[in-house]
């Protein structure tokens, strides 16, 4: 299949490509780069919906990740065939639009791509199929919007509801009552109204991260979490009406980065020299009294002597803060960060009603609460040991996600494979319309769609064959929101059950799935450079598929 590029020129086959270059075309191609792209869908589908399984994945250096979120599995493993990374590069866009949803659109992207393959088999050019894919992605568009209902943001059920779905099956379910509530606090908390529309942005909401304890014990702190404990025991632990002063500086003195010696040659030389180096750290500490600062966050050191004076004064100070919470903290405080004392100004300050060291499971952190922008929040999220607390996180991050969207379109749908099942019943009616081979890429499209629900009841140990049959029945019969039942292995309402997603999850999923599966179906000519250092070899993923 890889051979190199050639074209006739009086009978004298001419190389136009250079030595180590690969190339495969037509079919050859095509088949190729659906096999890459199916494995990748593979690979993730088991994890799809609440009874999905993890993957541990276990990189170069024995590191582990255990997780069930479809963008994480992805990001970590080394995927390197093109077509595959274009299926990575879904579950990223995806996770970036709506925050979840990166399996569902995997996916379907990958069926989309196995039912084309079918069709290419009968002889069906990739352009009439593509036409037929759009036309099928941009009905399904209007079924998703017709299907959605409103929601409010003051219809908290749903909005728990929503935040629950997106969370079950993942290790935070056990908690998902309670980080259901903290999210939809931290989300109304967050959320702007303009002119009708409600905005969220999501990165007002951080999340800090501590394991010990369990993940019941994650909570919202309105405000930022530093984790830093207060520099120096004679310092305050809490500082009402805080003035805080947001430095990128040290208060250090320098050490001598020169050749240059010094030379002592009696103790009262190093007695000067001593107090020499007082007196600086002593002028630095009064620039931050005299802005009027209560409190100090420094993103570099302070030294022991500085923070013996910031003591005596009184001022809560903490050394070595990340940059991203120095950056989180000027906005939420209003504060500016300096980089030069001299600079340091009243007007520089930031507000807090609150700022106090607290433990957290042994260890001291820092709380800056109520602050001037009551937009900031934190999400102290917990969990038993690092593990947990990472795949915690990554929940708490989609369901934070997936609320937004909720609100953000205001539309939410039932999920549980009843909008899949849905699109697929109208899209084989829709297809009618159409002739010949249009009609059957329809049809495959909507056969796609169903990989949804019956990846739910594959992964849920129920038979996929019953379970479309049924569903299919159901939604023949107008029961738009019935879709798998897990908890007694039939269909049901998914509403009525709880089950609740936004619909901008099943739109941006079947834009990208559908844009996906087209860009890879209209390639029929692959042309790979051969590799720098290591010469005329078989890139890699080329060599092994199918
Ligand atoms: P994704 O990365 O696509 O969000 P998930 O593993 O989170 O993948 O699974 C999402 C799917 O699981 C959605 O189709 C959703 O409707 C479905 N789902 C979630 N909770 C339930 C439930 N309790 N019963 C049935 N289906 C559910
Ligand atoms: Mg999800």
């Amino acid at each position: 299949m890889a051979n190199a590029m050639i074209g006739q020129l009086g009978g004298q086959p001419i190389l136009i490509l250079p030595e180590g270059a690969m190339r495969s075309t037509g079919k050859d191609a095509q088949r190729n780069n659906i096999a890459a792209a199916r494995a990748v869908a593979d690979a993730v589908r088991t994890t799809l919906g609440p009874k999905g399984m993890d993957k541990m994945l276990v990189d170069s250096i024995g590191d582990i990740v255990i997780t069930n979120d479809g963008v994480t599995i992805l990001e970590e493993m080394d995927i390197e065939h093109p077509a595959a990374k274009m299926m990575v590069e879904i579950a990223k866009t995806q996770n970036e639009e709506v925050g979840d949803g990166t399996t569902t659109a995997v996916i379907i992207a990958g069926e989309l791509l196995k039912k084309a393959e079918d069709l290419l088999e009968q002889e069906i050019h990739p352009t009439v199929i593509t036409r037929g894919f759009r036309l099928a992605k941009d009905e399904t568009l209007k079924i998703l919007e017709q299907i959605g209902k409103p929601v409010s943001i003051d219809d908290t059920e749903s909005l728990k509801k929503i935040a629950m779905t997106s969370m079950y099956g993942k290790s935070a379910e056990k908690a998902s009552a309670h980080l259901a509530t903290v999210v939809v606090d931290a989300i109304k908390m967050v959320a702007e109204k303009n002119n009708g529309k409600i905005q969220v942005d999501s990165d007002n909401v951080k999340r800090e991260k501590k394991h010990g304890g369990s993940s019941e014990d994650t909570a919202l702190v309105r405000g930022i979490v530093v984790d830093k404990e207060v520099v120096h025991p004679a310092m305050p632990k809490t500082v009402k009406e805080a003035k805080i002063a947001l430095l990128d500086v040290a208060l250090e003195v320098k050490e001598t980065e020169t050749d240059a010696e010094i030379r002592i040659t009696s103790p009262d030389q190093m007695q000067a020299f001593i107090e020499q180096e007082q007196k600086m750290l002593k002028d630095m500490v009064e620039k931050v009294v005299k802005s009027g600062a209560n409190v100090l966050l420094c993103q570099k050191g302070i030294d022991d002597v500085a923070q013996h004076y910031l003591a005596k004064k009184g001022i809560l100070s903490c050394r070595r803060v990340k940059k991203s919470d120095m950056e989180a903290l000027a906005k939420a405080t209003g504060g500016r960060i300096i980089s030069n004392l001299d600079d340091l100004s009243t007007e520089d300050l930031g507000y807090a009603k609150v700022v106090e060291e607290r433990k957290v499971a042994g260890e001291s952190m820092t709380f800056v609460e109520e602050c001037k922008d009551p937009k900031a929040v934190t999400i102290l999220v917990r969990g038993s040991t690092e593990h947990v607390v990472d795949e915690i996180n990554r929940s708490i991050e989609d369901a934070v996600g997936a609320v937004a969207s909720a609100l953000e379109e205001g539309k939410i749908v039932a999920g549980a494979g009843s909008p899949e099942a849905e699109v697929s019943n109208r899209l084989r009616k829709f297809a009618e319309k159409f002739s010949g081979r249009e009609q059957l890429a329809i049809k495959a499209f909507a056969d796609a769609v169903e990989v949804v629900p019956r990846s739910l009841a594959e992964n849920g140990g129920l038979d996929p064959i019953d379970t479309l049959v049924e569903l299919r029945a159901a939604h023949e019969k107008g029961n738009v929101t019935y879709g798998v039942d897990l908890t007694n292995g039939k269909i049901s309402d998914a509403f009525t059950a709880g089950v609740i997603e936004p619909l901008k999850v099943k739109t941006q999923a079947i834009m990208s799935a559908g844009e996906a599966a087209e860009m890879i179906l209209r390639i029929d000519d692959v042309i790979t450079a051969g590799r720098l250092e290591k010469g005329p070899s078989m890139p890699s993923g080329m060599d092994h598929e199918e």
